[in-house]
């Protein structure tokens, strides 16, 4: 049996990819400092599967517990996840997001490399794309950021691939999610962010349980098909699946690739909240209010790489993310 430590194991992605990993025979070895998620999902991952992670509450940051772990435990691959992620924040604090992000994803290699581990997924993102490109977006455009959070991965993207030019065992994916979103089927895992969300679906959620009283929508002068911005919006569970494939990918490859995972079709904001209010029976009511900066009108994957490399595809719609978002956030209020 396999040993994978995975950062960030209790967070949304996270915790979605432990299911999705013990479900298929791997051990899974987890470390969090739970800055944005609770220990409770630890309980939940075991009621759905029958098994449990192996836990370690700590911080990446810390080489002392990375290096307990890696003692214990005989690590074949790392998924690492844990990184702070909200694009506004990072524009704030810029010090804290280049620590937390790119210093402790130096810790984990330097740990790695300390203990000839050799297999490694990235959580990264389309923000590495460079907004000029065009649509759909393709795995070699132009990279750039606008954010500092946009930059950290951008960097460690540019570190991942230093570190397979002199090593050529190395072998590492680096998978780039458009818009996660939806929850486990079981509504007992999902995504619940700590404080006021920055991201569509959650924010949709906190009106529908009037958590909030309306919906502010960032623009309706875009060039797309009714005016609000269009992302690809993508199941967490399909994005966890992606992980397994990456993973068992790796563990039996060498080399350095950045894949796209996106169901390649973009939604709009204002589609988004017809489906989410159609399926939960909840209106949303929204506001609609100036552009948000750094947002571009409209981009969603080109999943080629991901299905011809990894022979991943997304197999649930909008509707399927609205509905298990929403089931999810009912069970949580
Ligand atoms: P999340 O916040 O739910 O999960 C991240 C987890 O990492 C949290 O549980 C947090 O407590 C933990 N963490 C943060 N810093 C840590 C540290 N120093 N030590 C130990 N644990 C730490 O976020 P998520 O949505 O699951 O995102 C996971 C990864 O995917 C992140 O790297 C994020 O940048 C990336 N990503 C997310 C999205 C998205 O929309 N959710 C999109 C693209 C990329
Ligand atoms: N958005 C919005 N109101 C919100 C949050 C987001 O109108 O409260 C819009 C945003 O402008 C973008 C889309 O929803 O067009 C997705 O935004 P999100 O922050 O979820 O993802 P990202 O912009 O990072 O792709």
């Amino acid at each position: 049996m396999k040993n994978i430590l995975v950062t960030g194991a209790t967070g949304f992605i996270g915790s979605h990819t432990s299911v999705e990993l013990l479900e298929n025979g791997y051990n899974v070895i987890g470390i969090d400092n739970l800055y944005n998620s609770d220990k409770d999902v630890l309980s939940s991952i075991e009621y759905i599967t029958g098994k449990s992670v192996k836990f370690y509450e700590g911080d990446i940051l810390d080489y002392s517990i990375l290096k307990k772990i890696f003692l214990e435990n005989n690590i074949d691959c790392v998924i690492h996840f844990a990184a702070f992620k909200a694009v506004g924040e990072s524009v704030e604090k810029p010090l804290d997001y280049y620590y937390n992000n790119v210093s402790g994803t130096l810790n984990i290699l330097n740990c790695m490399r300390e203990f000839n581990c050799k297999k490694f997924i990235y959580s990264s993102s389309a923000t590495v794309y460079d907004k000029d490109n065009p649509i759909p977006y393709l795995e070699h455009y132009k990279k750039s950021a606008t954010s500092p959070y946009g930059y950290t991965k951008v960097m460690v993207e540019q570190i991942l691939s230093d570190i397979y030019v002199s090593d050529k065992d190395f072998s590492c994916v680096m998978l780039r999610y458009f818009n996660p979103i939806g929850a486990h089927k079981s509504g007992l895992i999902g995504e619940n962010p700590k404080g006021v969300p920055n991201n569509l679906m959650p924010y949709i959620c906190d009106v529908a349980i009037s958590k909030r009283e309306f919906l502010n929508v960032f623009g309706n002068d875009y060039n797309t098909v009714d005016g609000t911005g269009v992302r690809d919006y993508v199941h967490v569970v399909d994005i966890a699946r992606g992980h397994l494939e990456a993973m068992k990918y790796v563990l039996i490859s060498k080399g350095n690739i950045g894949i796209n995972l996106g169901t390649g079709k973009g939604t709009s904001v204002l589609e988004l909240v017809e489906c989410f209010e159609r399926v939960s029976g909840k209106k949303i009511n929204i506001r609609i209010c100036g552009r948000r900066d750094g947002d571009i009108d409209e981009f969603y994957a080109d999943t080629t790489k991901a299905r011809e490399i990894l022979g991943w595809e997304s197999r649930f719609d909008i509707e399927d993310m609205c509905l298990d978002s929403w089931n999810y956030i009912k069970a949580h209020i």
